[in-house]
């Protein structure tokens, strides 16, 4: 069975990646199997560039493939915020909530035609011997003036889902890694290590 190392630190992208892989024969290892390996500053002007540097630094820590995700909320009417800066958008002590409360605030005078977002995801796969290869998903929706659903984690309750008359927190794990910007690049993910099996 392949084993992958996830880098993460949040638990509600390890439960999803989780879900997704270890269902396709992968087994998983989460950054609390390496208490001592260092924090990376996500420091990126991208998604792209923040994916590749926390691959990169806990493939070379452990020594074992690793596969990264960065990942957010792109808000048109905000020209594109929170995006690399979802995680801390309140402040750099910031909890789910309270970047929640910061989005409503800024988003108090944006009409209801206006309010259209996307959740992006970019995933970066470091294998021993190969460069990291990069795997993306994107999911739109629009955000809601209050929260929605206790499920998921991170903007998920004020992330409308028109197609679904629901938010992301409101489906269930299964159903939002089938549509979710994660799911979408986990898929590829996952397409792409079987293509190395064959
Ligand atoms: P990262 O660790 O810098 O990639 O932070 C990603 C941040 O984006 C999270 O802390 C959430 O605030 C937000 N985010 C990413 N994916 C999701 C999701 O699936 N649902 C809700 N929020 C998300």
């Amino acid at each position: 069975m392949m084993e992958l190392v996830v880098a993460t630190r949040n638990s509600g992208k390890l439960r999803e990646i989780r879900r997704l892989l270890e269902s396709k024969g992968v087994s998983i290892l989460g950054m609390d199997s390496f208490p001592d390996a260092p924090d990376v500053d996500e420091d990126g002007d991208t998604f792209a560039a923040n994916a590749v540097k926390k691959a990169l630094a806990v493939a070379r820590f452990t020594g074992k493939p690793c596969l990264a995700d960065d990942s957010g909320l792109e808000v048109a009417a905000l020209q594109g915020r929170p995006g690399v800066h979802s995680a801390r958008f309140a402040g750099v002590d910031a909890d789910d909530h309270d970047n929640n409360c910061r989005l409503l605030h800024d988003m108090d005078s944006v009409p209801d035609d206006q309010r259209q977002a996307a959740f992006c995801c970019v995933m970066a796969l470091c294998l021993p011997g190969a460069p990291p290869r990069l795997f993306e998903g994107r999911v739109e929706g629009r955000i809601l003036r209050q929260e929605r659903g206790d499920g998921g984690f991170g903007y998920d309750p004020l992330f409308w889902l028109p197609e679904f008359a629901c938010t992301m927190a409101e489906l269930p794990l299964d159903t939002k890694n089938r549509i979710s910007h994660r799911g979408q690049a986990m898929r590829l993910v996952v397409a792409y290590l079987s293509s190395l099996q064959r």
